[in-house]
């Protein structure tokens, strides 16, 4: 029989028992809270933490958005092509690799003894208007005392090449050292204004190259230290007539562009942008549309697809000549006399680029001056390049 005194220690053992589950449940229900509370404070934490819709926008995001359409890519492009070309301690002169590239209807637009306040925007604005990319040889103390120029013409995408720290005849033909000295000035000059980007090594002879006139046998020592330096350089093969003689209206400048590209497979056009040439800037768009018209496209000088330059090269030359209207330049054939005497440009320099200046390369692309043309026999060589005879 049960006793009185076991009920009760039962009974204890059943509020025991009662009293530890309560426990139980509490500490399960604490714990779920517990868990709760950590998770809300996990999830509040990765929201804040995540980017997105509830951070403001970075620099650049405003700069992506908020950028005119107008403006142009501020990174110039790299070109593989130039890769492929000689190297400058093979053969420096680029109208002749050009010449030998097999490539079809290029056209180089070049603008040299810039960069200048008044005409360099012009002539940007035309060049982004039609999409064309251009080369501009600047003269280093002029990248000197207008970087923002300068800047502008590297930033939206065209080649700045080298055309001498000072473009001044007597001190830059001095010696070939005096020379070589003036080429790394502007080299300089150019890369401050390409981020200290290393600058394609390109360069024209102010006056040209060629062995003629004034300077000329000093031009060819110069040559062989641009060689040595790894600098390419370039004349041309037609022209605006921008600085030939007394000046010209625009349209005056569209039709002696006109006479002096006809024949040409691969155009390289000088033209200026020196501070006086508002005709050069007003006959830009002109010229643009009708060498598009002709079938040509606008590259950079580094730019040139010498994928097929043996197969070029090894072609006879055909003896097809251009119209005679095509035969119009002031460059003088080998061992002539320069048609026309050294002029003062419109930066007080000794010269233009046109002027006296002749071409010793059998093989230069260089048309004569309408009074040349009736005695020399230009041809185009397989590539279209003119050879003067
Ligand atoms: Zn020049």
């Amino acid at each position: 029989m049960p006793t009185a005194s076991d009920f009760e220690s039962r009974r204890r053992e059943r509020r025991r028992r009662e009293r530890l589950r309560k426990k139980r449940i509490r500490a399960v229900i604490i714990l779920i809270a517990l868990i709760g509370i950590i998770a809300v404070i996990c999830l509040a934490i990765s929201t804040c933490s995540k980017p997105g819709e509830n951070t403001p926008p970075s620099d650049n995001t405003i700069t992506e958005t908020s950028a005119p359409e107008t403006i142009s890519p501020t990174v110039a492009p790299v070109f593989e092509n130039s890769l492929n070309i000689p190297s400058p301690t093979e053969e420096n002169n680029l109208l002749q690799i050009i010449a030998d590239s097999g490539q079809k209807k290029r056209c180089y637009l070049t603008f040299d003894d810039g960069p200048t306040q008044n005409i360099t925007p012009q002539i940007l604005d035309t060049l982004r208007r039609y999409n064309a990319k251009a080369t501009f040889f600047q003269v280093g103390s002029l990248i000197d005392s207008n970087p923002d120029m300068a800047r502008r013409v590297y930033e939206e995408g065209h080649l700045i090449a080298n055309h001498s720290y000072g473009h001044n005849y007597e001190k830059l033909y001095a010696s070939t050292d005096a020379f070589i000295t003036e080429i790394e000035q502007c080299e300089t000059s150019i890369k401050n204004v390409m981020n200290g980007e290393e600058p394609f090594k390109l360069m024209r002879f102010p006056g040209g190259s060629y062995n003629a006139g004034d300077h000329a046998a000093i031009k060819q020592d110069c040559k062989e230290a641009l060689k040595e330096h790894g600098f390419y350089y370039i004349d041309w093969n037609s022209l605006n007539g921008d600085a030939e003689g007394k000046s010209k209206n625009a349209e005056e400048l569209l039709e002696y562009l006109k006479q002096t590209s006809a024949g040409y497979n691969n155009l390289i056009v000088l033209m200026h942008d020196a501070s006086s040439k508002q005709a050069t800037a007003d006959a830009l768009g002109p010229i643009i549309e009708y060498l598009s018209s002709q079938g040509y496209t606008f590259h950079r000088l580094d730019d040139i697809d010498y994928q097929n330059a043996s197969l070029s090269s090894s072609t006879p030359q055909s003896s097809t000549s251009p119209s005679s209207s095509s035969n119009v330049e002031t460059e003088s054939p080998t061992n002539s006399t320069p048609s026309t005497a050294p002029t003062t440009n419109t930066e007080g320099n000794s010269a233009n680029e046109s002027d006296s200046s002749s071409n010793t390369s059998s093989t230069s692309t260089a048309a004569p001056t309408p009074a040349q043309s009736a005695t020399q026999k230009p041809s185009t060589s397989s590539t279209g390049a003119i050879i003067i005879q």
